[in-house]
């Protein structure tokens, strides 16, 4: 790679990218280039077409590399990023004990030092969207739309529209007109915005009244906005639903009409074959998280299942670990140790499916399959730059299977989002990342020290002194 790259790449362009292939949905096309201008890709085909319609063009050639699409976290909370290793070894329903006393003890700045420490391990990891489950931090959430621009993500932000306690049982018949509101401020404030994409959000379906859960799915669909809801995801809250509607909370929300292609259900892990077909018939998308399963889960969503039957999905790391590779391969292991090997399906979704529902079906699901997703004329030019001639890769026989299984942050030579470029080996180009790692350490300490967090588990060198007591 030419020693000043870096600094063809780090201008506003037009560009010509010429690495050693460009990672299309069908596959690989090896010596495919791009034409990047206004932020979007302006041409994707063989590099000697794109030279030849565009002479004035000065090609950035990138040996060893492949140009792929950026990844889409279909489900993240950008504000919980001070607290991620409290959550280890805890049982399920870790947000009443640690995420929500966590974010309420989040002022203006500690918020926005939060969500752009998030941002920027996002970034690290090759995410170029991540899309936001709300906070339930008590400051405007244009905080965390100004911390994601800032550090130069795409960022779907939901606002929280509970107006239910989810542990009493609020029959109100009538929305709050306050939230109703809001919901509609919220998605008017982010349109036209070149990053920031307005959602709506409800923690989980007990938190709002019935009325509300249908008004707000009618605002964002007629805004073509999602609403992100957590769904199905611990045993604890597939029991309080029976308890109180007789019905499961997926079953619950198609009662009220609330399913449909705006609705972003996160987890869904416990789903009942009827669910599925629910899923299917509606449009409804789902963010599968692999991790999050594994570290504070009661299962695994059926995500081959999903697949096969069609229905919409994204990977979403719920905050875990930002690394977009290791998400795929735990998508993929997640489902041969959930559901392959029992049935002896050694294939699980041969490797591509897992960049596929990283990528393009994530951001289908967030609900920005018009915007991002894919390298192609038209679209965003949110893509990364992979190294592909370290010792991972280079001995290639089938990349995209190599991608998921071999992959992971360390190769990712450069993030771009909207045309530009964000991040090189690691780092922030236009602003000061060590700085704001700092900054995040020092507000995290004060910050957890203040808040009423409970947790059940101790740290890992307390259960090591425990267990090997006499
Ligand atoms: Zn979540």
């Amino acid at each position: 790679m030419n020693h000043n790259t870096l600094e063809l790449l780090d201008r506003t362009g037009p560009f010509l990218i010429e690495p050693d292939a460009v990672l299309l949905p069908e596959g690989p096309a090896p010596g495919w280039a791009v034409v990047v201008a206004d932020g979007a890709f302006r041409a994707v085909g063989p590099a000697e077409e794109l030279r030849r319609a565009h002479p004035h063009l000065e090609g950035v050639r990138l040996p060893g590399h492949l140009l792929m699409p950026g990844f889409i976290d279909a489900h993240h909370h950008l504000t919980q990023s001070f607290g991620s290793a409290l959550a280890f070894g805890e049982p399920s329903e870790i947000f009443r004990r640690v995420w929500v006393p966590l974010e309420e003890a989040l002022d203006e700045e500690s918020a926005y030092v939060a969500a752009k420490l998030a941002a920027l391990e996002a970034l690290r990891g090759g995410f170029t969207t991540v899309a936001d489950a709300g906070t339930r931090a008590g400051v405007d959430v244009d905080v965390i739309a100004s911390a994601a621009r800032d550090a130069g993500i795409r960022c779907v932000l939901g606002l929280v529209c509970n107006d239910a306690d989810d542990l009493t049982d609020d029959r109100s018949e009538d929305a709050d007109p306050a939230v109703l509101d809001r919901a509609e401020k919220h998605l008017a404030r982010y349109e036209g915005d070149p990053l920031v994409h307005g959602s709506l959000a409800v923690s989980v379906p007990e938190a709002a009244r019935s009325a509300t859960l249908r008004q707000i799915a009618g605002l964002a669909a007629e805004a073509g906005a999602t609403v992100q809801i957590h769904v199905n995801e611990h045993l604890a809250g597939v029991e309080r639903s029976l308890l109180r509607h007789g019905l499961r909370p997926l079953e619950h929300l198609h009662d009220l009409g609330v399913l449909g292609p705006h609705l972003l259900a996160a987890h869904a892990t416990l789903l009942t074959p009827r669910e599925l077909t629910l899923l299917a018939d509606t449009g409804t998308a789902v963010s599968y998280n692999p991790v999050a399963s594994a570290w504070k889960g009661n299962a695994v969503a059926p995500a081959l299942a999903m697949a096969e039957r069609g229905i919409r999905f994204g990977l979403g790391t719920d905050g875990t670990r930002g690394d977009g590779f290791r998400l795929a391969d735990a998508a993929e292991f997640a489902q041969r140790i959930a559901y392959g090997l029992a049935s002896g399906d050694s294939s699980c979704g041969a490797g591509w499916t897992w960049l596929e529902h990283a990528t393009r079906g994530g951001a289908d699901a967030v609900g920005l399959r018009a915007r991002t997703g894919t390298v192609a004329e038209g679209l965003a030019a949110d893509f990364l730059l992979v190294d592909v001639a370290n010792p991972e890769l280079a001995l290639s026989w089938d990349l995209p299977w190599e991608l998921v299984r071999r992959g992971n942050r360390d190769q990712i030579t450069a993030v771009f989002v909207g045309g530009r470029l964000r991040l090189w080996r690691g780092l922030p180009t236009a602003w000061d990342g060590p700085a704001l790692v700092r900054r995040a350490a020092e507000l995290a300490r004060t910050t957890v020290e203040r808040a009423p967090v409970t947790r059940t588990h101790p740290t890992s060198t307390a259960a090591r002194t425990r267990s090997t007591a006499p």
